[in-house]
């Protein structure tokens, strides 16, 4: 979640960084501009072309690569010569290939390279894309490695960082905690077992004291040759375990079937706390997980909106034409109070709501003034026509001595009177002498 600002990420769900920059070294024109054309509408990096070993010495020579993919072999350096130079600039590489033979395999395991891609296959594109998606997800992904021996710990952090993941190491149990407090951001430990202050059970345990396995996942590791071992990690509550000596690729697949769960969680997690319809924040996200909420001060403010005569537009123009119209007044409520810092949220039907953090009543009068006259003044395009809509607001400044709940009360009066007072106006404590006038015959 977006904690600096409140609002929720962009539409799409939580995405990538944008500054990747792919290197793609292959001499076949083709098979290049299909792989540019896909990598860059499916992974939203940029793309960079060399069709030779040279071209690519020169442009390694001006620019830094998030992953490179290449052909072994070049028309000016047949044997493979490409690895090498990528290695020398750092740039983790996946290597296309036309066969894949013990020997091959071994060749690549000793070159460090992330993965190799059979090139004659026909979904050879869809793997491609697929893996560089898998490492450009990675290196948003922090993932702590523990262990007291250095030679374990640090094959470990190879295989991750070759991967683009951030790693964190840690020598202890009691350093991989005060690392996981220190790092919101870590959301998978690999530990070992056997470690002199406290095992990797006890570590487990701890850890699961105050982190779910839906934020964080856990994956054991030992060569104990006790097979109860991994069912003990797993009660602990580890998500996943892997005995000594492994095969690096099978690591990698516990490791790649971890960060899934954990983004198709974050996904759903997603999806629950937003209008499907507005993209806005959902009720139960502006109640119950809001955090400009954490703590209410009195420097704040809360309003809620409301459409006027919304039923008469599901009436004359459909119900479809009312959708269009929550979208618009979602579209506007986001874009204004996303440039506050506020959050905006539907709440239902046609009521909205927006939280002010640090904003006094005559700031958030004047702020929901101004949203009350950008929609008035909004033309919304329907099939063979164009309307416009009002929304009525009642705003409230927070008050110290009242709950939660009296104040969202105060707001709704707010709102209900100025509904009853003609409609399209905003209410608030500054308005209130206006609000208390006797109903209009
Ligand atoms: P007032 O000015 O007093 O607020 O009148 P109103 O017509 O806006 O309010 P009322 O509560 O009478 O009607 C709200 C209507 O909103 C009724 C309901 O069918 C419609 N509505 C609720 N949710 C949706 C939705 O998701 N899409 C559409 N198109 N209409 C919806
Ligand atoms: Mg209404
Ligand atoms: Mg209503």
């Amino acid at each position: 979640m977006n904690g600096d600002t409140g609002n929720l990420p962009d539409q799409d769900g939580p995405n990538l960084e944008s500054s990747n920059d792919i290197l793609i070294v292959e001499d076949s024109a083709s098979l290049s501009t299909l792989l540019r054309q896909r990598l860059e509408q499916e992974t939203g990096a940029r793309t960079f072309h060399c069709a030779s070993f040279d071209e690519a010495r020169l442009l390694l020579t001006t620019r830094k690569f998030t992953v490179a993919l290449t052909g072994l072999n070049l028309p000016d350096a047949p044997q493979g010569e490409i690895l090498e130079l990528l290695s020398e600039h750092k740039v983790p590489t996946i290597v296309f290939t036309a066969t894949l033979d013990d020997e091959t395999s071994t060749r690549y395991a000793e070159r460090k390279i992330i993965d190799y891609i059979v090139k004659s296959d026909n979904r050879t594109v869809d793997t491609v894309v697929r893996t560089v998606d898998r490492i450009l997800t990675n290196g948003a992904f922090s993932v702590l490695v523990v262990d007291d021996a250095r030679s374990a710990r640090s094959g470990l952090v190879e295989i991750l960082e070759r991967q683009n993941f951030r790693v964190f190491e840690a020598l202890s149990g009691r350093q991989a905690l005060d690392l996981l407090a220190e790092n919101a951001a870590i959301e998978l430990v690999i530990t070992d077992y056997h470690m002199p202050d406290m095992d990797g059970y006890e570590l487990t345990r701890s850890i699961r004291a105050t982190r779910s396995s839906d934020e964080l996942r856990i994956i054991g590791v030992s060569s104990s040759s006790d097979r109860r071992l991994s069912a003990s990690f797993l009660k602990a509550g580890a998500s996943d375990f892997i005995y000594r000596p492994f095969v690096p690729e099978e690591l990698q697949c516990r490791i790649d079937n971890n960060v899934e769960t954990l983004t198709q969680l974050k996904r759903l997690r997603y999806l629950a706390e937003r209008d499907h319809l507005t993209g806005l924040a959902n009720r139960r996200f502006f109640f119950e997980k809001n955090p400009l909420l954490r703590p209410v001060s009195s420097h704040d403010a809360i309003a809620i909106l409301d459409i006027d005569h919304f039923k008469s537009v599901n009436d004359n123009y459909g119900h479809e034409a009312g959708d269009r119209v929550l979208k618009t007044l979602g579209g506007i409520l986001n874009e204004m109070s996303a440039a506050n810092r506020y959050l905006a949220a539907r709440l239902g039907g046609e009521e909205f709501a927006i939280y002010m953090k640090d904003t006094n009543a005559f700031q958030a009068h004047s702020f929901c003034e101004q949203i009350r006259a950008r929609v008035q003044a909004t033309d919304i395009p329907l099939q063979n026509t164009t309307i416009s809509v009002t929304i009525s607001a009642g705003v409230v400044e927070m008050e110290e001595r009242e709950t939660f709940g009296n104040q969202l009360n105060a707001a709704d009066q707010l709102l209900y009177m100025a509904k009853k007072n003609g409609r399209n106006r905003v209410y608030s404590s500054l308005t209130l002498p206006e609000a208390l006038l006797p109903e209009p015959n």
